[in-house]
This record gives structure tokens, C-alpha cells and sequence, in this order.
């Protein structure tokens, strides 16, 4: 095997340099997944470097849930993470949440803003975009950048308090808007969001922001190297920033390299999430998936993933790994200890005329591979037997080798064949064969084109078997406006086999190679007792049919640019310059119903940018409940979104309403809860139902705050106007 590893790559050599220069007394990595789905083989790859890095140099590795965005991740989510990381055969050191920081970073926050590093500022989105300027122009600073650092600091502790409703202040670092580097344009530090959270639940109702959170948990660990793939090389400069603008007791370095992107799949998890949640696939864990969970239940053992890992190498150009590169590292795990089977995909009948009417004979036959002990089992042989269709040709064309009229082959782990007679159907297909068996010639050598795999007709048992080609027919999918439109049709094809009955004995998570056909794993769920469901893992060689990939090979020269997540979409331009977000602008630009609906709704609502939101989060969905929209409707529900009159829930309900917008909104009960008489009796309500709580934020515990303003949405549907809220609770408090 050539030896395709790569040794020498330049984390190992600046991890080697820097133990060499004692800089570090050990070695600290860590994985930082953000709880929002399941793994896939792109973070295989980290996870082996982490963790390689670390134990190569007698160090350790962190295991931290990067959960920082509330609205996203799930438990679920978290145990599937650990279960695969395990599985891979990895050993953390400590097992940790960003969360679990969320107090500490907090305090750093009140730290940044005493020391005129942070500001409280009360633009709104649009406005940052806005005045961030352009790689070509300077930012233009906020109007709060300059308040004093006590007004903002009281206004940080009151956003933590939970007075402020979703997107009413933001903490942003006091960085440099003139800085070439747009990430460091007075960053944001610090959102509100009234979310609960799966671990720390309404404790808190601000969230720190991924380039905040990430190098502060670094520095907490004491992690040496953080390692991340190179769409994060720009915000270099703002982990470095809060490392030096923190009292931390660590510094952390940050180094990137190229992400794995694997020919046709992807590796987003958002993306992996509508795959199954549009029931594209069977689940998270579908053999065809590039998850973890799903290589694992097609069959990939941890050692192949490892391997594979290795294989790919660790480089800072990014480029797109061939599926044979992964075929390849699985074959080659599962070769030298996989039983061979028999068995028969579309069976093609063979009479062996010289072999007696009803007589079966059973060879024992080792299960294989040579030079492996699995044991033995008997083959039965008959006068009937099966071989694969496509394994014979009437008319052979050139180059083909195996069973046609007059030929002789061997029947594996039996005898030789010679092709006597052809029988027809009526429609002129070729529905049998007759032939005569040289029965000297078991175990003997004899002369034969080709070796043909079979099974006995009269002891042939059925097998359920799954066949997996590529989940996509494009080498990038993710590069094309929608990834659905290019699913391959032919990625999961279920064949019933005909199969020696000694393969009935096959127990979940076995592996068996079904001679000729490819590997084959027991599925861990779906088989039971005696009836085993085989998933093929892979062929034994690359016989997926290449026209599948419409793509041209990339020229050696140019290597495939990965790509990101937030690659810019030129399509998306001229929204983005109308004022439409980011993520709407992309959504709209592909999608010709939305455009036309944006274009007729605009005349009653001109406000591009929650016009655009709305149409995207809430009217796509509507139309795709098939919801019959009228336009004028449409804008006034987006207007009325957008001046806080009803809530998004509420703005769902009057989609799928007919009549008068303002009439519904009260017929409906939709509106927003501003009447400070009924707001009273929700908070008082609220604070009866939890005593204790009310006397800890009473004697000072405010973080409690957040709690009760969510308890309040709960009891108000929803309904409550939460800023409202938030100065009713203070009231009542301080009197
Ligand atoms: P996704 O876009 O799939 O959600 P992510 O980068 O957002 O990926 P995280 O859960 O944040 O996913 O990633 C955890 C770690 O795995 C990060 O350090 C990230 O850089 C790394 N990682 C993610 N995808 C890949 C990939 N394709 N190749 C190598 N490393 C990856
Ligand atoms: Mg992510």
C-alpha cells in the first residue's frame, strides 16, 4: 500500500517546534462541535487531528459543545456527538459546554465595557451591516460608541436582566472600525435572545457571540492549539483581540486548516437537518448519509475512518477528496477478516444436465478470507443453480469474459461450466440456460474464462439487501442553487437476494463480502434472528457508473475551492442592495414565487428588509403548505409584524386566516399584550406560582429576571410585550 500519510504536516511541526521551545509544559487541544446535529466525516477529520495531536505529544483533548446559540441545539444532539466520538475511538479528557462558561464570560464582558472595550449599542442589524463599511470603504462608527462606560455598563446589566426585547441592544467590542479587517468593525459580543436553553433554561436571556464565547473557553481549558478549519482565518484578529483584551488565565492560539469536502455529499449540518427533516433520507444515521452515525450503519468500521483521515492529510489548500479515496480505506479494512458468502442479485436459472434429478450435495467450505479462521460452513450443489444475469451474454461482446454459449467458467468453490443450450421466453428473453458440469473438476485445477459466484436454487434462502450508490449525481452538490434537485434518484436500491442458506446464520453487525458484489453488513437495526438485512458498504471495487457524475474533473492545477457556507451568491446582490438580509437575500434570489410575492406585497409594505424576512420565515412555509396568498394581506401581516402588533405565531395563525388582517388580529387574539393592567396580572401571577424564586430576585438575585419574563410569554401565549414586562417586574421589585 502506498504510503499516502502525511507525517510532516504543519500543525504536527508547530506543535513539535513548541514543545521542543518548552513554550508549553503539555499539550492541550480540543473539539468544539456545536450541538446542532450529528458529525460527519468533515469533523472526523478535525477530531482525528485534535485528538492525534494532542495524544502524540502527551497531551490531551477536550470534548466542548459549542452551545451558544440557543434556538438550534438539543440535547439529542449532545449525546449523539459523544456517542461518535467515542466510537471513533477517541478518549477525552474533560467533557465541557461553552455554557458552562456563560457566567465567567459574562463578568469579562462588565470587565471589556469598565475598560472602554465594549459598548452597548442600539442599532439595529441593518444599521451595523450598514455602517461596517466595505472592504473598500471604512465602517462609520455607531452613535453609542461613545457613551460613557458607566451608562453602557448599567445598560448591559439590564439586558442581562432581561429588560430589553430580542434585538434592542447588542454589547460590541470598541475594536477599530477603520480596520482593513471587517471582522474587527466593533464586533458584536453579546445578543439578546429571550430562548430557553437545553442546559442553563431561562437563566439567561443574553448569549455571547461564537467569537467571544470560542477563545474564552479556550482560555478557561487552557487549551494550547485551537484548531479550526480556514473559514474562520479572518476572526485570527478578534480571538487574539478578546485574548488580549481579557483578564484570561491562558492564551490560546489559533490555527487553521483546509476542511474536508468529499465528492458528492455535504457537509453542512443545516443542510444534513433538511435531509432529514424532508424525509430525503431515512434519518441522521441513513447508510447514505456522510454522518458518522450513518457511515457506521452502512458498515465503515472506526479504523477505516481513521485511516481515511490520515489518508486526506492535513494541508491549508482547501480541495475535494474523491469517494474513492474513502472506498478505498474501507476496502481495505474490512478485506482481511470479512467472511465470503454467496449470493445471487437477479438470478439467471442453470440446468446442470448431467447432474442427477434431486440429489443435493453440501461442500464444507471455509468461510475465508485465507489466512483467517472464521470457521466453515456447507455450500449446498444441485442440478438447479443460479448465477447473475448480467454474468452471462447470448452474443458477448468484445472484452467480456464470462458465461455465453459454448464457454466454461467455474462456479466458486465448485465445479467448471460449460454452456450448453439456451432457452428463450416468448418475448425472446433469455430465461435459462443449460449445462454440463465437469465433475472432476472440485478443487482440482481446470481450464475456465472466468469464476462466477451461484447459489443452489433448491437451497436458496432470501436475503433483504440494500444497495447505496452516491446520495448525489454531482461532485458538489452544495454548489448548486438547490441541493434537492440533484439527489440521485438510484442512491438506495432494495433487492431481495438469492443466497446460500449458510448466510441466514449472519447476526447484526456482522460483515460479510458477498463474493463479487462488494462488502456487506449486518443492519444493527432492521435485521432480526435468521433474518439478516444486508447493507452494501461498498463495492469491491469503483463500479459506480461514472456517467452518475455530471462534473469535469478539476485540472490538476486548480484544485477545487471548498465551499463555504457563506460563499457569496452573486444572485443574491441585488437584494442585498435593496436592503434585504443576507440569508433572505439568498433565499429570494432563488426562488421565482417568493421574488414575485416580495415585488407585489412591496406596494403595500415598502420595507425591504422585513418584507424580505417575513416572505422567508414565515410566507415560504405557507406556501408550501400549499396556502393560497393574497398579496395585499400578505404586506399588511408583515406590517404589523414589524410594528410589534402581533408576534411571529400570530403572523403564522393570519396567513392561514381569510379575512380582514386587523379584523383577525382581534377576533384571532393575536395582539400583542401591551396594556400595562393585564401585563400586571400575568407578572403577579407568575411571581405566585414560583415564591422562591420571586424572594431571590427581590433580595438582589436579578438574573432571575429572564426567568420570570419568559414565565410571562408562556402564561401570554407568547403575547406579552416583553420590554413591558421586564419594567412592570423592576417596579414591582423596588417598592
Ligand atoms: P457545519 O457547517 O457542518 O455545521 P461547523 O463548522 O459549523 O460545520 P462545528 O460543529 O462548529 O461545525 O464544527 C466543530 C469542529 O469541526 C470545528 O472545529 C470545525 O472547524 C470542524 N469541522 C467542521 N466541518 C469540517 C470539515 N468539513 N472538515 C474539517 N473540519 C471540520
Ligand atoms: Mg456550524
Amino acid at each position: 500500500m502506498r504510503d499516502a500519510t502525511d507525517r510532516g504536516h504543519f500543525l504536527r511541526q508547530i506543535v513539535a517546534d513548541d514543545v521542543a521551545n518548552g513554550r508549553h509544559v503539555r499539550i492541550v487541544t480540543r473539539f468544539p462541535p456545536e450541538p446542532n446535529g450529528y458529525l460527519h466525516i468533515g469533523h472526523c477529520k478535525s477530531i482525528c487531528l485534535n485528538f492525534g495531536l494532542a495524544s502524540e505529544f502527551g497531551g490531551v483533548t477536550n470534548l466542548r459543545m459549542d452551545d451558544t446559540n440557543p434556538l438550534k441545539e438539543d440535547e439529542e444532539y449532545v449525546e449523539g456527538i459523544a456517542e461518535d466520538v467515542a466510537w471513533l475511538g477517541f478518549s477525552w479528557a474533560g467533557s465541557f459546554h461553552a455554557s458552562d462558561y456563560f457566567e465567567q464570560m459574562y463578568l469579562w464582558a462588565e470587565h471589556l465595557v469598565v475598560a472602554g472595550h465594549a459598548y452597548v449599542c442600539h442599532q439595529t442589524e441593518e444599521e451595523m451591516r450598514a455602517g461596517r463599511g466595505t472592504v473598500t470603504v471604512h465602517g462609520t462608527s455607531s452613535p453609542f460608541r461613545n457613551r460613557p462606560a458607566s451608562e453602557s455598563l448599567d445598560l448591559l446589566r439590564r439586558m442581562r436582566a432581561g429588560e430589553f426585547p430580542d434585538g434592542a441592544a447588542t454589547l460590541r467590542a470598541r475594536a477599530d472600525m477603520a480596520s482593513p479587517n471587517m471582522k474587527m468593525r466593533d464586533p458584536p459580543l453579546y445578543r439578546i435572545r429571550h430562548a430557553r436553553h437545553h442546559r442553563t433554561g431561562d437563566t439567561w436571556c443574553v448569549y455571547p457571540m461564537y467569537d467571544y464565547a470560542h477563545p474564552l473557553s479556550d482560555a478557561i481549558e487552557g487549551v494550547t492549539h485551537s484548531v479550526c478549519t480556514l473559514e474562520f482565518e479572518n476572526n485570527r484578529e478578534l480571538y487574539d483581540w478578546v485574548i488580549a483584551h481579557c483578564p484570561v488565565p491562558h492564551k490560546p492560539r489559533q490555527y487553521e486548516f483546509a476542511r474536508l469536502s468529499l465528492q458528492s455529499t455535504m457537509m453542512s449540518k443545516r443542510r444534513l437537518l433538511n435531509l432529514v427533516q424532508e424525509g430525503l433520507v431515512t434519518g441522521w444515521d441513513d447508510p447514505r448519509m456522510p454522518t458518522i452515525a450513518g457511515l457506521r450503519r452502512r458498515g465503515v468500521r472506526a479504523n477505516a475512518l481513521r485511516e481515511f483521515a490520515e489518508r486526506v492529510g492535513v494541508a491549508r489548500a482547501a480541495n475535494l477528496v474523491s469517494m474513492d479515496l474513502l472506498d478505498t480505506a474501507i476496502r481495505e479494512d474490512l478485506e482481511p477478516f470479512a467472511r465470503r458468502g454467496l449470493a445471487v442479485l437477479r438470478p439467471l436459472p442453470i440446468e446442470v444436465v448431467n447432474w442427477p434429478e434431486n440429489e443435493v450435495q453440501a461442500f464444507e467450505t471455509p468461510w475465508g478470507p485465507e489466512g483467517f479462521d472464521n470457521g466453515s460452513r456447507t455450500i449446498p450443489f444441485g442440478r438447479q443453480v443460479f448465477i447473475e444475469r448480467e454474468d452471462f451474454q447470448a452474443e458477448p461482446e468484445e472484452g467480456f469474459r464470462r458465461l455465453a454459449p459454448g464457454r466454461t467458467v467455474r462456479l466458486r468453490h465448485a465445479f467448471v461450466i460449460t454452456c450448453t443450450d439456451v432457452l428463450y421466453d416468448e418475448a425472446g428473453n433469455v430465461s435459462g440456460l443449460r449445462a454440463t458440469a465437469d465433475l472432476s473438476s472440485r478443487g482440482a485445477p481446470a481450464k475456465a474464462s472466468a469464476t462466477l459466484h451461484w447459489v443452489c436454487a433448491a437451497r436458496a434462502v432470501r436475503l433483504q439487501t440494500r444497495l447505496f450508490e452516491r446520495l448525489f449525481s454531482v461532485d458538489r452538490p452544495d454548489a448548486e442553487p438547490d441541493f434537492r434537485t440533484v439527489l440521485n434518484p438510484k442512491s438506495r436500491t432494495d433487492i431481495e437476494a438469492w443466497a446460500e442458506p449458510a448466510l441466514l446464520s449472519l447476526a447484526p453487525g456482522d460483515h460479510v463480502q458477498l463474493e463479487r458484489l462488494g462488502f456487506f453488513f449486518c443492519d444493527p437495526t432492521d435485521s432480526r434472528t435468521g433474518a439478516p438485512v444486508l447493507n452494501r458498504v461498498t463495492t469491491l471495487r469503483d463500479s459506480f457508473p461514472k456517467s452518475v457524475v455530471r462534473a469535469p474533473p478539476p485540472p490538476a492545477s486548480a484544485p477545487i475551492v471548498a465551499v463555504k457556507a457563506k460563499a457569496p451568491d452573486p444572485l443574491a446582490q441585488p437584494w442585498l442592495d435593496r436592503g434585504v438580509g443576507d440569508e433572505e437575500g439568498r433565499v429570494l434570489a432563488h426562488d421565482p414565487n417568493l421574488a414575485a410575492l416580495f415585488e407585489e406585497a412591496f406596494a403595500t409594505f415598502a420595507d425591504a428588509q422585513s418584507l424580505g424576512a417575513f416572505l422567508v420565515h414565515h410566507a415560504r412555509s405557507a406556501l408550501k403548505d400549499g396556502v393560497l396568498l393574497n398579496t395585499h394581506r400578505v404586506g399588511t401581516i408583515a406590517k404589523r409584524l414589524a410594528q410589534n402588533v402581533i408576534n411571529g405565531r400570530g403572523a403564522d395563525v393570519l396567513l392561514r386566516s381569510e379575512g380582514d388582517v386587523d379584523a383577525d388580529i382581534d377576533a384571532l387574539n393575536l395582539r400583542i399584550i401591551t396594556d400595562e393592567g393585564a401585563l400586571w396580572a400575568f407578572v403577579l401571577a407568575s411571581f405566585a406560582a414560583f415564591p422562591d424564586k420571586e424572594a431571590a430576585l427581590r433580595s438582589g438575585k436579578t438574573g432571575l429576571q429572564g426567568f420570570f419574563v419568559g414565565d410571562v410569554m408562556k402564561r401570554s401565549d407568547g403575547r406579552a410585550h416583553a420590554a413591558t414586562v421586564s419594567r412592570l417586574m423592576i417596579q414591582l421589585i423596588s417598592r
